[in-house]
């Protein structure tokens, strides 16, 4: 090119000095794409010609290649010469969108990004250049030198016009959109006042829905408005945020709540945060102090959590108790799982929402606002005798300091003396007491705050009166707005950060953040960043997380600010990746194994709550599903990834369809090409009916998603490393040609071209090419563990058997397969598919019999169940057949980690060994379990198979051989390993001799001998809890609890528990008229 003389048949004279034109100077061109980039952008844009020939041989690819690669790289380096920078407003620092940057001589300006980002592409020389916009003063810098390379640097700070003429004012109303400012001199700033709320009065449900709207329309570049659910009587549980990126967590940024009117009848807490948030909303952008804290923090609001109640109370209320509780007449303060005492009560619908959202965001700080006195409350709220006495938790000092923060701007409840008309003898030194030491509160909120979640919260009591008259209002913001604002600084106070991979700088999720002899760790939100308050001191900080090595720092808190304190961590020496490659030897019996315990770790996290979320967010997910793959897009588009993936695909057509198409079987796997029998298999399949093709697009994602993140997301590498996946897309091929996209009722496409329905025909005398093709190539193979079906017309999953039958074997493993998908699909567990027609379906858990829900013979699960020895379950994606493509996008969101919880799934169960004494594996021996499913062992003696968690028994029968018997627990999130060994000598004691079952793997510590009796006391305990509490924990947590119980002898902690009980019921009552 840089000749100058292409030499292209038919212009051999033309040439180019440099290899470079001006374009209207070789040719005119209208209505061009690059002058449009430079004329109407900020862009600059050049048009390349590569070669003569438009689209030369895929030969010369490699060699057009050659020629240009250090072109387009060193013309990707040029985006970085000239001018960079950013313009800024003058008081808040704030990036200023759309201002004009002007080169003085060059008439062609450009604009500033979202962030006041710009970049003016310069040769070298020296410039006087000029940021300039609407309602700011002008500013031109000279003399500024480019030199070749990276760009010069220059930031533009402008003053507001809107200035000087009225510094004084109050009433200047900023939105956050314009931002306009005064233009204060530095002598001036203690002048300014900020805008004080001016709506003092009581809100009804209805005025403070409209006042929550009016902000949140008002101002929507700093608010979102949203709701955590529905109170009892359907009232909604408002929130507002305010944020300076509203509905967006910003990595580093600590999120803090106020939580008002819990108790329905104490209602300063709700008036005052609609004073705050007018107050917050006015000052955005004018006060120093609330535009930084909004800045620098995402601030939840809940006026109130208890909208019912508030409604049954009285104004002038003082101390009575109508309207405390919530409508089912429950107090919401007692109601929440408590660590020394169990709660009885139903968990009620506005806890279960908070719960929820408290779980949802990395809150770092909260407080609680009640009524009926006026000091500050800080954990812990009770204690294990259930008497008022001081209940210390690991982080005393903090809690005080916090607490301390709100008091000492309140003057009166800093004095300490609150309501000495009722309690004359009270006194809390500075306002601030341990819950505990005051009076014994179980099922409090701020404890399980404190001890479920990352955020500290305290409880406020804002005044002596309940429910105070409308005219003392503006008395209670008067005296409460410093320190409610006061307190929220607190969320800026310890140490801060990030948790970083040192392989590739990104965050680490769930990493864990503990301080030395504070035993209480918190954790690192989805970005890796971390928050944790402390008192000025000196501290051992370490940071952990799973396959990495530990790393401990010390740290220096000082009073003001908290320090950022970042943790680079190395990844543990058992990677998988340094393992690979080492020998072509697969020795995968050995469980000491260092790659096969870090795989029972990560099958073990990602069985945890939020464990699949976590691999979610670490992975490639930009799937663009914009569109349905007809039959020609779909082999393309399976084509493509054989092509791009050819190390972890493999493509085979287990037959045609009655009009000649090919039925796909992608195969996902590390060894596409070699068989794995100790792997277990799983199978998805989508488009039984061709009217309803969205499993087959959510197979594809999902086959997409799969290679993508291969050797890229270290979990999804592992799974694909140890699993065989097989997708078969599209068996009814012919059907779907004849469906029609956005039918969501019509049955055509539904049968195949014969016109038969094939989810009937999976009979020993199948007649149809599909079903003949899919049952002798896959099915009767009876080498998987588990097939997930997707089809469509409803919202639910069901599991076998289709056909009527009198019980359903191991109905257990298949209910629970069938839950799993509900359990982790947004609202199918809900059980309320409300399609039309059928709009009060209710379908318990999202999960159904097929037989149940719509019972026919012939069907493919049936099938699999019975000839295949391989559970499977049916899971209907959406009520329409065919929904617009438009809805991909979120059918897609809404079914991905379902999908992902089957190839997590598929590792459970009991994985076995079969063999005799001499050590030879015994292939085909016949596996009984529970007396009824049976599976054969495959080539090397090996055999898998799903079980519900629990005990089970396990009956082996091989030719020449006696039958073994045993029993197996079955962990939630772990794999069962045993080894069979038959004995050929077995007729000495005329007996059938017991099962030699070694156990294998950290996960079964505890032995299969053990199992009958934590069984047994497993079922005596699960007994005795019926409250919400213990359904939160985690089984892996019971599990535990037990193994505690056992080793600290059972009888004196089951006997502590239930005096506990009755205590307490007392304490409530005595108190329960206050916070
Ligand atoms: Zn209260």
């Amino acid at each position: 090119m840089k000749t100058g003389a292409p030499h292209c048949p038919g212009d051999e004279d033309e040439t180019f000095k440099d290899g470079i034109t001006n374009g209207a100077h070789w040719y005119d061109v209208e209505g061009g794409m690059q002058d449009y980039n430079y004329v109407w952008a900020s862009c600059f844009e050049i048009t390349l010609e590569l070669s003569c020939c438009k689209y030369p041989p895929a030969s010369q690819l490699l060699q057009e290649w050659e020629n240009n690669r250090e072109s387009l790289i060193t013309l990707i380096e040029k985006v970085h010469i000239g001018v960079a920078g950013f313009v800024k407003d003058s008081v808040t620092g704030s990036g200023l969108e759309n201002a004009t940057i002007s080169v003085a001589g060059i008439d062609h300006n450009i604009t500033t990004g979202r962030f006041g980002d710009f970049h003016r592409l310069l040769v070298p020389g020296t410039y006087n250049i000029t940021a300039a916009l609407i309602g700011y003063m002008p500013l031109t810098i000279n003399n500024i030198i480019v030199k070749e390379g990276p760009a010069t640097k220059v930031n533009f700070t402008l003053r507001s016009t809107a200035a000087s003429a009225t510094p004084d004012t109050t009433e200047v109303v900023a939105t956050a959109s314009t931002v306009a400012l005064l233009n204060l001199s530095p002598g001036t700033q203690s002048s300014h006042q900020p805008i004080q709320p001016k709506d003092f009065r009581h809100h009804h449900f209805p005025d403070m829905e409209i006042f929550l709207r009016r902000f949140a329309n008002e101002y929507p570049n700093i608010t979102r408005l949203y709701s955590l659910g529905k109170s009892v009587e359907s009232r909604e549980l408002y929130v507002m945020e305010i944020s300076d990126n509203p509905g967006v967590h910003e990595p580093g940024e600590p999120e803090f709540k106020y939580i008002g009117n819990m108790h329905g009848n104490e209602v300063v807490g709700r008036e005052l945060l609609l004073n705050l948030i007018e107050y917050l909303c006015k000052n955005f952008g004018t006060d120093p102090e609330v535009t930084d804290l909004v800045r620098s923090t995402r601030i939840h609001l809940m006026p109130s959590m208890n909208p019912d109640g508030y409604e049954k109370a009285q104004e002038g209320d003082s101390i009575s108790v109508i309207g405390r509780n919530n409508s089912n007449n429950f107090d919401l303060n007692r109601n929440f799982p408590d660590q020394f005492v169990q709660i009885a009560d139903p968990t009620q619908p506005e806890t279960i929402a908070v719960m929820s959202w408290m779980k949802a965001y990395p809150f770092v700080l909260s407080a609680n606002l009640h009524g009926g006195s006026l000091v500050v409350n800080y954990p812990f709220d009770d204690d294990e005798q259930g008497i008022a006495t001081y209940s210390k938790s690991p982080d005393d000092a903090v809690f005080q300091q916090i607490a301390l923060s709100y008091s000492k701007e309140n003057s009166q409840m800093f004095q300490g003396r609150p309501c000495k008309n009722i309690y004359p003898n009270e006194y809390f030194p500075h306002g601030i007491t341990n819950g505990a030491n005051w009076y014994n509160v179980p099922g409090g909120m701020q404890d399980w705050n404190y001890l479920q979640t990352n955020c500290l919260e305290v409880t406020i009591e804002l005044g002596c009166v309940k429910y105070p008259f409308e005219k003392d209002l503006p008395k209670f913001w008067e005296q409460n707005r410093r320190s409610l604002i006061q307190f929220m600084k607190q969320v800026h106070q310890g140490v801060k950060g990030f948790v970083l991979d040192a392989t590739d700088g990104r965050g680490i999720f769930n990493a864990t953040i503990s301080v030395a002899e504070i035993n209480h760790p918190v954790t690192t939100y989805k970005t890796g960043d971390y928050w944790r308050l402390l008192v000025p001191g000196t501290y051992k900080i370490t940071a952990s997380a799973q396959g990495y090595n530990p790393l401990t720092k010390n740290v220096t808190v000082k009073s003001e600010g908290a320090v950022q304190v970042n943790f680079t961590l190395v990844r543990s020496s058992t990677n998988i990746e340094s393992k690979k490659g080492k020998g072509a030897s697969t020795n995968t019996d050995d469980s000491s194994d260092p790659t096969t315990k870090e795989f029972e770790t990560l099958i073990k996290d990602l069985s945890a709550e939020n464990g699949l979320e976590g691999l979610m967010l670490r992975s490639s997910s930009n799937l663009a599903l914009y569109r349905y793959h007809s039959y020609k897009d779909l082999s393309e588009f399976l084509r493509g990834l054989v092509m791009n993936y050819p190390h972890i695909t493999n493509l085979t057509n287990l037959g045609h369809s009655a009009e000649y198409r090919q039925i796909w079987s992608l195969e996902i796997s590390n060894k596409p090409n070699v068989s794995e029998p100790e792997e277990p298999k799983i199978r998805f399949v989508a488009g039984i009916h061709g009217n309803a093709p969205v499993g087959t697009e959510l197979l594809l994602a999902l086959a997409e998603f799969l290679c993508l993140n291969y050797k890229r997301n270290p979990a999804v590498t592992q799974l694909v490393d140890r699993t065989r996946i097989v997708i078969v897309p599209s068996l009814n091929p012919d059907g779907r040609e004849r469906a029609q996209e956005k039918d969501c009722t019509s049955k055509i496409g539904q049968a195949n071209a014969r016109d038969k329905d094939l989810d009937t025909d999976f009979t020993n005398n199948a007649s149809q090419p599909e079903t003949k093709a899919i049952i002798e190539n896959l099915i009767q193979k009876q080498d998987f563990s588990l097939s997930v079906a997707l089809d469509g017309g409803s919202v639910l999953v069901t599991y076998p058997y289709d056909k009527p039958v009198q019980t359903v074997e191991n109905k257990e493993t298949l209910k629970h397969l069938a839950s799993l998908y509900a359990n982790n699909h947004p609202s199918m567990h809900l059980g309320q598919p409300s399609c039309p027609n059928k709009s009060d379906e209710n379908i318990p858990g999202g999960v159904m019999r097929g037989a149940e829900w719509h019972s026919h013979l012939g069907s493919m699960k049936d099938y699999s169940v019975t000839y295949g020895h391989c559970p499977e379950i049916t899971v209907y994606t959406s009520c329409c057949y065919f929904p617009s493509a438009t809805q991909l996008p979120s059918l897609w969101a809404e079914n991905k980690k379902s999908l992902l919880s089957m190839l997590v799934e598929v590792h459970k169960g009991v994985h076995g060994f079969v063999k005799d004494k001499t050590g030879k594996p015994i292939s085909n021996a016949v596996i009984v379990l529970n007396e009824g499913i049976k599976v054969h062992t495959k080539e090397g003696g090996h055999f898998h198979v799903l079980l519900a968690p629990g005990v089970h028994n396990i009956n082996a029968i091989a030719d020449g051989y006696q039958q073994q018997h045993s029993q197996v627990f079955v962990h939630h999130d772990a794999a069962s390993s045993v080894v069979i060994v038959f004995d050929t000598d077995n007729q000495i004691f005329g007996l059938p001799r017991e099962l030699v079952v070694t156990v294998s793997g950290a996960t079964m510590s505890a032995l299969v001998l053990t199992a009958c009796i934590i069984w047994c006391i497993c079922s005596i305990k699960s007994n005795r809890h019926k409250d919400g509490f213990h359904r939160l924990r985690q089984h892996h947590d019971e599990y535990e609890d037990e193994i505690r119980l056992m080793s600290t002898g059972s009888k004196k902690s089951l006997l502590s528990h239930e005096f506990q009980d009755e205590t307490d019921t007392e304490e409530e009552t005595l108190y329960s008229s206050k916070h």
